[in-house]
């Protein structure tokens, strides 16, 4: 058989496809900065040519490893020297945007933010948001089922696809462009490949559904003094404020103080106090928004709930309190910081968050523990800062993190997905039976097991 690369290049043209060499001048990831590796990254611009790209590695058994805005948080885009990359950054046009019908047609390597810019400026709302908007694609987001910071109201990515293109590993072109609400007609074929980290097919095209744009946005960071107080704020933002409250984003003392540093965030407040939440309400009643809005907030107080308050008063300092919450650099450095995302019940995150501190305390003491987390939704993130003399940290980490989970009845992964980093852990969330229906798709939908290979789960046994 005629070279691998070779045959890439005769087909897509040598200009969409790099050499080894050149794949090397690319970083791993967002994450890992090292140079990336494969024997050739091919870049299609089309369906058709990353139809003619599986094609021919899957006639090769040559593995593939697809690629978006590469910001994944468990090494979900990972490749070695004999994978070929498939990078969707040249299929990133914006086909259509239809305010009648409330959607929009996007190519899978569009940049999040762009979209959301485009969407806005036609009126319209993309409710998907999270802290690596200028990087990640919506490609990446629907084969993570991203969730991000308005999941409270919106869902996740997957709640806001009607319809979906992905090309299987042999080649073969799934067109369920669907732009229409209800659908039942057969399988629903597009959520084989939303959530399922390109293990089963290369997504190329979309239709997103949009929401009508709010024109009113009221935010407030919170101080609480205790953890019983934030389920109680949440109810009591969610009683009083209905539908709009669209993010409620809770961060612990210790990650405050940590990432306002001198250097870092400017602190809005007092930095002392035990708990966070940035909260936000999106709206449509310019009038009364703001007054009912700022009534909760009063009543909150009232009630103890809170013990101090801001509320931006521009757009700058808007993004500032924001960027406390997205922006978390200076947590960071220095290395090794290992990130967790988890999700378990609200009634009991208090309990489980302490257990994961004493098992910390008892197993790996130098290490420091931050907390934060789209907490309506169930969903909490730790950065844990290890030591760099620590031996075995990222496994004892793990352990602190993951065995006291499966107490409570959590899962081990709420939007990141499980990678290459979680999947030793898979059998704690998801039942044998579960792991071998995964498996039977798996091997049904890419026989030669050329899509991201690993990921997820390893075949065979
Ligand atoms: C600062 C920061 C904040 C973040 N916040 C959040 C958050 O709030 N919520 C959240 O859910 N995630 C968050 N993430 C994680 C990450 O941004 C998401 O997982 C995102 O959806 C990945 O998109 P991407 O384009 O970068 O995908 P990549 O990282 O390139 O890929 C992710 C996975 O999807 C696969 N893939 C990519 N494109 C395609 C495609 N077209 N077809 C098939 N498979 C494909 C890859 O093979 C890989 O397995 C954050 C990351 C960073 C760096």
């Amino acid at each position: 058989m005629a070279d691998i690369v070779a045959s890439l290049k005769q087909v897509l043209g040598a200009g969409a496809v790099l050499d080894r060499e050149a794949v090397a001048e690319r970083v791993t990831s967002y994450w890992d900065q090292s140079p990336s590796r494969a024997k050739a990254l091919v870049r299609p611009a089309n369906t058709q040519e990353v139809s003619v790209v599986l094609a021919l590695c899957h006639a090769h058994g040559q593995s593939v490893v697809t690629q978006g805005g590469k910001t994944t948080c468990v090494q979900g885009t990972q490749s070695c020297a004999d994978d070929i990359i498939l990078s969707t950054e040249r299929m990133n046009a914006i086909e259509e945007i239809d305010p009648i019908a409330g959607t929009a047609i996007i190519q899978a390597g569009a940049i999040l933010e762009t979209v959301q810019q485009a969407v806005q400026d036609k009126g319209l709302f993309l409710p998907l948001d999270l802290g690596a908007r200028g990087s990640c694609t919506l490609g990446g987001n629907l084969a993570t089922n991203a969730g991000g910071v308005n999941v409270l109201r919106y869902g996740m990515a997957r709640s806001m696809v009607l319809g979906l293109e992905a090309v299987l590993a042999d080649g073969t072109i799934i067109s369920s462009m669907n732009t229409m609400l209800k659908n039942n007609a057969g399988y629903d074929l597009k959520q084989l490949f939303i959530g399922t980290e390109g293990t089963l097919g290369v997504i190329t095209r979309m239709v997103v559904r949009l929401m009508p744009l709010s024109t009113t946005k009221n935010t407030a960071l919170v101080a609480l003094a205790n953890f019983t107080a934030v389920p109680r704020l949440l109810n009591h933002f969610r009683s009083q404020t209905g539908t709009t409250l669209s993010a409620f984003e809770v961060m612990w003392g210790d990650y405050v103080r940590a990432v306002t540093v001198p250097g870092a965030h400017r602190a809005p407040m007092d930095t002392g106090h035990e708990f966070y939440v940035l909260l936000e309400c999106h709206g449509n009643d310019a009038r009364r928004d703001s007054e009912r809005f700022l009534e909760v907030i009063e009543t909150a107080f009232e009630n103890g709930l809170i013990v101090d308050a801001v509320l931006p008063k521009s757009e700058s300092e808007h993004q500032a309190l924001w960027a406390i919450r997205d922006d978390f650099d200076v947590i960071l450095r220095p290395k090794p910081v290992y990130l967790y995302d988890i999700s378990l019940p609200i009634t009991k995150m208090q309990t489980y968050v302490a257990q994961v501190q004493e098992h910390l305390k008892a197993n790996l003491p130098n290490a420091v523990l931050h907390v934060l987390g789209h907490i309506g939704d169930g969903n909490l993130h730790f950065f844990v800062q290890a030591h760099a003399q620590d031996e075995n940290a990222r496994a004892l980490a793990d352990r602190a993190i993951y065995e006291p989970l499966r107490m409570v009845g959590g899962s081990i992964s709420a939007e990141h997905g499980i990678g290459f980093e979680k999947k030793a852990w898979l059998d704690q969330s998801r039942s044998a039976a579960e792991i071998a229906l995964m498996k039977t798709l798996k091997k049904t939908l890419d026989p030669h097991n050329i899509l991201n290979p690993g990921l997820v789960f390893d075949l065979g046994g």
